[in-house]
């Protein structure tokens, strides 16, 4: 047998999922194997199973974030035709061939125990590391660190009349102003954030109510919720990937003695944002440090802008028992001549890390470049909110059964990440589509198209290089 026939083609068979993306994400779903992930991490509760067993159900669910439908009920309104949800039902592999009622979800998840969710998505990054995804692309992990954002959102807001149990619910964190009185849910996330845009979820905290914090001021309270809950995150962070080489991002909040020394005890790198008020006396000495060494100087250009860029840099700054390293990053962009129509044409901006490393000029430029990652995280907390993931919407009243919802928005977004910043996602979105409506299609192409998904063509998962435009 002739040895290029056994090889198979994947360009032309490429084709056959620019055609139907939801091919792609058919094959990402099983390439991940997240059904056995819902089955082997949740305990099924009912003591006698009916219709559906769990992992179908959470698969199911799991499709309306994936086709970005704003709410339960909508997902559930697309697949009233009897064909729709036959068709949703055979992609989610059901064993019925109707999907199920809203009804029976909201029965069950009220059983189900929220913690059973937390290792769906470090087993889903385990996956990625099994497949070798990492080695075959080093440029996901720049300096050989794993790079890790870490960040808190207000998820969910509600008043002493909304139909959500306020007083009883473990995670409504009580504040006030005057006499007005709210409630919010504060959720705290650690994501692996990649150069080209892929984005991971890897553990989610739901900060629990204390009710010492109710009179704190906005700023002091942010304080109190995110440094209680970081510490209980970052170790579950390394109990779940003991031997991965770490690099995390922080905003100035954790710039504080407490943190670096965590950090050292969990052997985990950091870059940790520098603002001018914080650790003042660090501040001073880099200032004294400034006349003594020349900066490096970087000219580059990117897409729209010839930018200059300034960097000092300082080891052994002194702070308590710790020794940190400093980098200052001032940035002079200009826009090109060719980008007439930019509506901006000079942007200054100054950036300051605290970072494990110790800097040297060869280092400095990509370690600056890492420590950008960060914003990702900011990227991540508005995709949850604005594009099609609706992180805020009260999926259910029940505390526990809006932590799963939550959960599974970001079992998804981190499938969603994979998906389009794989080659293949990349070359279909370089069609033009934005990435809502591509999987909005997904769901009208089978509901439309039965079977449309089967494919049995061989890919490969591969990530696209450049970062997206
Ligand atoms: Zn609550």
């Amino acid at each position: 047998m002739n040895a290029n026939s056994v090889k198979p083609n994947y360009t032309t068979n490429n084709q056959n999922y620019v055609e139907h993306p939801v091919r792609l994400l058919k094959f990402i779903l099983r390439k991940l194997k997240v059904k056995d992930l819902f089955k082997k991490c949740v305990r099924d509760p009912r003591t006698r199973v009916d219709h559906y067993k769990l992992d179908s159900l959470l698969m199911f669910d799991l499709c309306s974030f994936l086709f970005r439908s704003p709410s339960k009920n909508k997902f559930h309104l697309n697949l009233k035709r009897p064909s729709a949800s036959k068709s949703v039902a055979k992609f989610t592999e059901m064993e019925s061939n109707r999907s199920p009622c809203p009804r029976s979800i909201d029965d069950i998840f009220l059983e189900l125990n929220a913690d059973d969710f937390s290792n769906i998505l470090p087993e889903i990054f385990r996956k990625l590391c099994r497949q070798k995804i990492f080695q075959l692309h080093p440029e996901l992990v720049p300096n050989r660190e794993f790079t890790i954002a870490i960040d808190a959102q207000a998820t969910h807001t509600y008043h002493e009349k909304s139909q959500h149990p306020c007083q009883l619910c473990p995670y409504c964190l009580k504040r006030t102003r005057g006499d007005k009185i709210w409630y919010i849910h504060y959720d705290l996330v650690a994501s692996f954030v990649a150069p080209n845009g892929l984005q991971i979820p890897l553990l989610f905290y739901r900060i629990r109510a204390r009710p010492e914090w109710g009179q704190l001021g906005n700023n002091k309270w942010k304080q109190e919720c995110e440094r209680t809950a970081f510490p209980i995150l970052l170790r579950k962070l390394r109990h779940h990937f003991p031997r991965l080489n770490i690099c995390v991002l922080l905003d100035a909040l954790y710039a504080t003695n407490s943190v670096f020394s965590l950090l050292k005890e969990l052997k985990m790198g950091y870059s940790i944002v520098r603002k001018v008020k914080m650790i003042k006396t660090v501040g001073e000495d880099c200032e004294g440090l400034k006349s003594l060494t020349p900066p490096l100087q970087i000219n580059k250009e990117n897409k729209r802008f010839n930018v200059q860029q300034t960097i000092y840099f300082f080891n052994d700054v002194a702070y308590r028992q710790h020794k940190l390293s400093i980098i200052q990053l001032n940035e002079h962009a200009e826009k090109k001549p060719s980008k007439r129509f930019a509506k901006i044409f000079v942007k200054d901006t100054h950036w300051e890390w605290i970072v494990s490393q110790t800097l040297d000029k060869g280092n400095v430029p990509a370690i600056s470049t890492q420590s950008r990652l960060r914003w990702n995280e900011e990227d991540l907390f508005n995709s949850l909110q604005c594009r099609g993931f609706a992180i805020r919407h009260d999926f259910s009243r029940a505390p526990t059964s809006q932590l799963i919802w939550s959960y599974l928005a970001l079992i998804a977004y981190a499938i969603s990440s994979i998906l389009i910043h794989s080659s293949l996602g990349k070359l279909i979105l370089s069609k033009g589509y934005t990435i809502c409506f591509l999987m909005e299609q997904m769901l009208n192409d089978l509901i439309y198209l039965p079977d449309v998904f089967v494919c049995g063509e061989l890919i490969q998962l591969r990530f696209g290089k450049d970062p997206p435009t």
